[in-house]
């Protein structure tokens, strides 16, 4: 194992009470990732060494992991200035350059010389060598050299990782996953502050479809890649739904149904130990997602209901769905259990005491116990093919 990979945990290291707890815990989401990979860990408070034999393999795993802030493939040497010079010329032949600045930190300060006078040194060896000039300000490359008590690590370039909390430091909330563009970004949200997440899908067959479900798992899937925690569990919401559209009157039915989605999701949080649910509800994107429709809706619960995108503009939204791989998923054309039997004129100041008065009239909390009872769940979602991303 002759290649090595630096971690820096950014964000981490600013949290210093649990910082011991975020860094194993950290720890433990990378060696899931790379269960299947051959590599050593190591960790202290400041960073992360990983030795391995497939360091470029390694580093697009990596990319998709939350709490990481930078990504470095480095070249250890023993931390003796020949060496250093040797190994920094080395990797700067590889490169196309003008202008460059050597950055030195000495953490080992058994080391003699000043990480100032080794930037001098180092700067005056690369440009005897090297056709080149430097630029403190603002340099094409920029070479770091890091010397520290277990040797000298050498790079150039740092890929940016993720940001955010390592996934679980929050424990999980229940993400309500549509085959919508928004539910998908808000549980990249969720998992990038650290929660953990369980899925729960509304489907109302035979008025939605099997290709309907697959999306959603599928987006699930790509959500996953980011947990590797993932289930889905699926509600069979068919009853429910044609209860809701017998009983109560036409522009109330999806404030009615969307009352009832927070009923069940509020239980299935509780029985999956979540400590909130999520949704990707955004303010006045539709008639359910007013302000007072939030009200009335949210009343039904006392558990606290994150809504990640709700500040956002549906144009901000999209392009994150595109970074994160959702997008082209989310717009395959399957009709949501949300989307069926759409009324014409849908409330959008909904009033509570009538939603009460509405709901009176059937016995829906059999129906909701039974949606519950009848519940799958889908485990071994499928990972990306990590191939693709390097
Ligand atoms: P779009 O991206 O087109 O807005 P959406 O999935 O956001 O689709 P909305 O009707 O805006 O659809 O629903 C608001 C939120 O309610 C969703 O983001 C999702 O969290 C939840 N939701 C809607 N339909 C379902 C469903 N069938 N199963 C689970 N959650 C759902
Ligand atoms: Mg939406």
């Amino acid at each position: 194992m002759d290649e090595l990979i630096l971690i820096k945990y950014g964000e981490l290291t600013t949290k210093k009470a649990n910082r011991g707890m975020f860094i194993k815990l950290l720890a433990n989401n990378i060696k899931n990732l790379l269960k299947d990979e051959e590599y050593n860990i190591r960790f202290d408070r400041v960073r992360m060494y990983i030795e391995c034999k497939n360091a470029k393999k390694i580093a697009s795993k990596l990319k998709l992991v939350f709490g990481i802030h930078g990504i470095v493939i480095c070249n250890k040497v023993n931390t003796n200035v020949e060496d250093i010079k040797l190994k920094v010329l080395e990797l700067l032949k590889n490169e196309d350059f003008n202008t460059f600045k050597v950055i030195t930190k000495r953490a080992n300060k058994n080391f003699e010389i000043h990480s100032m006078d080794f930037n001098n040194i180092i700067g005056g060896f690369i440009l005897k060598n090297i056709d080149c000039k430097v630029d403190v300000k603002n340099p094409d490359i920029k070479v770091y050299i890091e010397i520290r008590n277990e040797g000298t690590f050498i790079y150039t370039n740092e890929i940016e990782g993720l940001g955010g909390y390592p996934v679980g430091i929050q424990g999980k909330g229940m993400l309500m996953l549509s085959g919508g563009i928004d539910s998908p970004v808000a549980g990249y949200l969720a998992l990038k502050r650290g929660v953990d997440l369980e899925c729960l899908y509304f489907e109302s067959p035979p008025h939605t479809s099997i290709e309907a479900k697959n999306k959603v798992i599928k987006l699930a899937s790509i959500i996953n890649n980011y947990s590797g925690n993932i289930k889905v569990n699926v509600v069979p919401f068919t009853k429910l739904q044609e209860a809701i559209y017998k009983s109560v009157p036409d522009s109330y039915v999806i404030t009615i149904m969307r009352r009832m989605m927070y009923r069940i999701a509020e239980k299935m949080a509780i029985k999956n130990k979540c400590k909130v649910i999520i949704n990707g509800e955004s303010i006045g994107q539709v008639a359910s997602q007013t302000l007072t429709s939030m009200l009335v809706i949210n009343s039904v619960t006392n558990f606290p209901v994150i809504r990640p995108v709700c500040c956002m503009d549906k144009l901000e939204i999209i392009s994150l769905a595109k970074d994160i791989g959702t997008y082209d998923v989310s717009i395959l054309p399957y009709e949501d259990c949300c989307t069926i039997f759409l009324p014409t004129h849908p409330i959008i100041n909904p009033n509570l005491d009538k939603c009460i008065k509405y709901e009176s009239s059937f016995d829906y909390e059999k129906l909701i116990d039974e949606c519950i009872d009848n519940i799958s769940i889908i485990t071994n979602l499928n990972q990306n093919n990590f191939d693709d991303l390097l």
